[in-house]
């Protein structure tokens, strides 16, 4: 072989080295990214805490979205306090309760990304501040259609502020007990259970207005702040079949002043809600609440844990996603 010949092919092997190098750094780089990649796929979803409204719209399970209506509520996060969104399947909206004052900006923003500006129904269940502290500011922004309140009424300046915004929004509002039937939604029943007509309460939590909504076969059942004593007034007045529910929302942020054992026993839930703080100064949940409902096989969901929680049923089957 001739001198130039040589050099020919020491030129074409270091060409081969190079483009062989350049592959693997090609291949290299593709297996970084992939890793990257997943990575980033596996990370932790968004979570709302307090901040809530980064996750919703939660879209419907598409097990459900069979194109039937289906029921929507969400629990969003508003921290240590309560605030519920229902949403029927023609789209009618219920706002129950709206958390602390400073949790009116959360519930704005879930308002919003639910693209709703009026409220059909509001629903204070009672006159504490964790429940109705954002609702002056939910009436003075938004158009309601009907206010529900009990006579059990507060001298706080944040009920005093509620009152005078309801004067100012301008909407029906109805000192409700149980004795009425709440008009929403044609395909959806909303009963009024608690506060029972000429029952005297000594306090605002047991006088809070308890709801039973009722879609198809499917019912929830949502109880303010009640305690033990309505819990036990409760099942006196309408017994186990009357309570029967598939989803209950555990009174006063799973303390252990409520949720007792044959309030449970009666309303047979599945599922169990419960809206409060992370790290919270009242020790909610409390651990003989939590030991109950795993005795009974209910599966517990938490805004300090999970952020907003929503649940959806098209009147047979019920979904429930952190
Ligand atoms: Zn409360």
């Amino acid at each position: 072989m001739n001198e130039d010949r040589k050099g020919e092919t020491k030129l074409r092997a270091s060409r081969g080295q190079k483009a062989r190098i350049g592959l693997y750094a090609l291949i290299i780089a593709l297996l970084l990214l992939a890793i990257v990649l997943s990575l980033a796929l596996q990370a932790e979803p968004i979570r709302c805490e307090n901040r809530l409204s980064e996750k919703l719209p939660i879209p419907v399970p598409t097990e459900l979205n069979d194109g039937k209506g289906v029921l929507t509520l969400v629990m969003l996060d508003v921290g240590q306090g309560d605030s519920l969104l229902l949403i029927s399947p023609s789209g009618k909206t219920m706002l129950i309760d709206a958390g602390e004052e400073e949790a009116f900006s959360a519930v704005d923003s879930a308002l919003a990304a639910y693209g709703i500006r009026r409220i059909d129904a509001v629903v204070a269940t009672h006159p504490h501040a964790d429940h109705i502290g954002g609702m002056a500011d939910v009436l003075r922004d938004y158009s309601v259609g009907t206010f529900y309140m009990t006579d059990f009424s507060a001298t706080t300046p944040t009920y005093k502020r509620m009152l005078r915004m309801l004067r100012k929004n301008g909407c029906a509002v109805y000192r409700t007990d149980a004795e009425t039937e709440i008009a929403w939604d044609d395909a959806v029943s909303v009963e009024v259970l608690n506060p029972i007509p000429e029952q005297v309460y000594e306090d605002a939590n047991n006088a809070s207005i308890v709801l039973k909504v009722t879609y198809g076969d499917v019912s929830l059942l949502l109880t303010g702040d009640a305690e033990a004593k309505t819990e036990m007034l409760l099942v006196g007045a309408y017994g186990a079949e009357k309570l029967k529910a598939d989803v209950l929302k555990l009174g006063h942020h799973g303390s252990r002043s409520s949720s007792c054992a044959a309030f449970l026993n009666a309303v047979g839930a599945k599922y169990a809600l419960a809206s409060l703080g992370k790290d919270n100064d009242y020790g909610h949940p409390h651990e003989s609440v939590l030991n109950r409902l795993a005795a009974r096989g209910m599966t517990l969901y938490r805004t300090d844990e999970s952020g907003c929680v929503a649940v959806f049923t098209d009147g047979t089957r019920v979904c429930v996603v952190p």
